[in-house]
């Protein structure tokens, strides 16, 4: 194991992020917020179409307070993507709601809009309509939007858009993160862009955000001593981050081509090997590929998903499964899920049989080939 670390997604620093935070040291504006976190709002929210954006400590922190806002709280009921991070579902906890967990479909591998319709008339029967929907846009290709806000419109069900891992991707021509009554990005370190840690919440309601914004402040009321009418948080991103995210957004372009060049390669190269199948982008919208996947069907390849992991970990190579959907997680046992069909459960197939190469935008050509050797002295002659 003397090769360098190859990652998953790494950051990958465009050069300006040194400016802009010695700027920031100049004026000494250290301190929380500054025209940094003023500039990264406007950039984020012109760049999304959206009448505005709140710039968060976190992706998570940005979902607890579009909850909030759509007036989610005890015993209340929210449809979730079932495949995702726990990050999106976690804050329905938070708030002391119940999550239903819909199924993913194959040929997007996000929310299947069948599931999602039998879910709603069941609850519209039952008299238990869910107060929000949260929708995922899997390792950045959105979901299809205009089936699910068509549906969630008909119910009168809130949107939440999770575009956490979808920034910069487009659905019919639109932004990923602009369709909800709120959306939420996150800046994590593995994400397309970062601040090494941080989020926003977008929306076109300029209320709802100016009330997120109040209570991500520790909901102070605007008098000269500290008037508190109900609980706060302290969920702001600082001034100093703010910086790094400016000179991130800047590059979003770029970084989202070089990750679907990434992808490419990736099928170009292994595509036509018996049993791989790559993640399908539909013809609706371009995803952002924030991580390349695929699913290997061990029957026909001979070889499992983990076994592939473990040949390119002994390389020095991090590769992940799929994400564990919500209705197997031990802390999420017991909520109602809905699936694609009676006997087909698609998010636990692909948690199964997924695969996550690494996809960082500054992965190397030699890197990537790299990566692509492992898998066919694995794939083609069973090494
Ligand atoms: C990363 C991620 C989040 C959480 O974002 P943080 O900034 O890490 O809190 C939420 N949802 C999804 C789908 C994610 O991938």
């Amino acid at each position: 194991m003397s090769s360098r670390r190859i990652y998953l997604s790494p950051p990958h620093m465009s050069g300006k992020e040194q400016q802009y935070i010695e700027e920031a040291f100049l004026s000494n504006w250290i301190a929380p917020l500054g025209p940094h976190v003023d500039g990264f709002e406007k950039e984020l929210a012109s760049y999304l179409g959206t009448t505005g954006a709140l710039a968060l400590n976190s992706g998570t922190a940005a979902m607890h307070l579009a909850l909030l806002l759509a007036g989610v709280g005890k015993s209340d009921r929210v449809f979730c993507s079932a495949l995702t991070f726990a990050a999106s579902v976690n804050p329905v906890l938070y708030v002391e709601a119940e999550p239903v967990f819909i199924d993913a479909e194959p040929g997007s591998w996000n929310i299947c809009p069948q599931a999602l319709e039998r879910a709603l008339l069941k609850a519209k029967e039952e008299g238990n309509l869910p107060k929000a929907l949260i929708v995922v846009n899997l390792y950045g290709q959105s979901a299809d939007m205009e089936q699910v806000l068509g549906l969630c419109e008909k119910y009168r069900v809130s949107v939440i858009e999770d575009a956490a891992e979808s920034l910069g991707a487009t659905y019919r021509d639109k932004k990923s993160g602009s369709f909800g009554k709120f959306g939420i990005l996150s800046f994590n370190g593995n994400k397309i862009i970062t601040t090494s840690g941080g989020g926003a919440l977008v929306s076109s309601d300029p209320e709802a955000l100016e009330r997120a914004r109040y209570l991500a402040t520790q909901a102070r009321q605007k008098t000269r001593h500290y008037e508190h009418t109900e609980v706060g948080y302290n969920y702001r991103l600082s001034n100093i981050l703010a910086a790094i995210g400016r000179a991130q957004l800047e590059v979003i372009e770029d970084r989202v081509e070089k990750r679907r060049k990434v992808y490419q390669r990736y099928q170009e190269a292994l595509g036509d090997l018996e049993g791989l199948s790559f993640m399908p982008e539909k013809e609706y919208g371009r995803s952002s590929r924030w991580l390349s996947a695929l699913t290997v069907d061990e029957k026909r390849c001979k070889v499992s998903r983990d076994q592939l992991i473990e040949a390119l970990e002994r390389d020095n190579i991090e590769a992940r499964p799929v994400w564990k959907p919500m209705q197997l997680q031990p802390l999420y046992k017991g909520f109602e899920y809905y699936s694609f069909g009676e006997d087909i459960s698609v998010s636990e197939e692909l948690f199964e049989q997924g695969l996550c190469l690494p996809s960082g935008s500054n992965l190397s050509k030699e890197e990537q080939d790299r990566v692509i050797n492992i898998l066919k002295d694995k794939l083609v002659q069973g090494k």
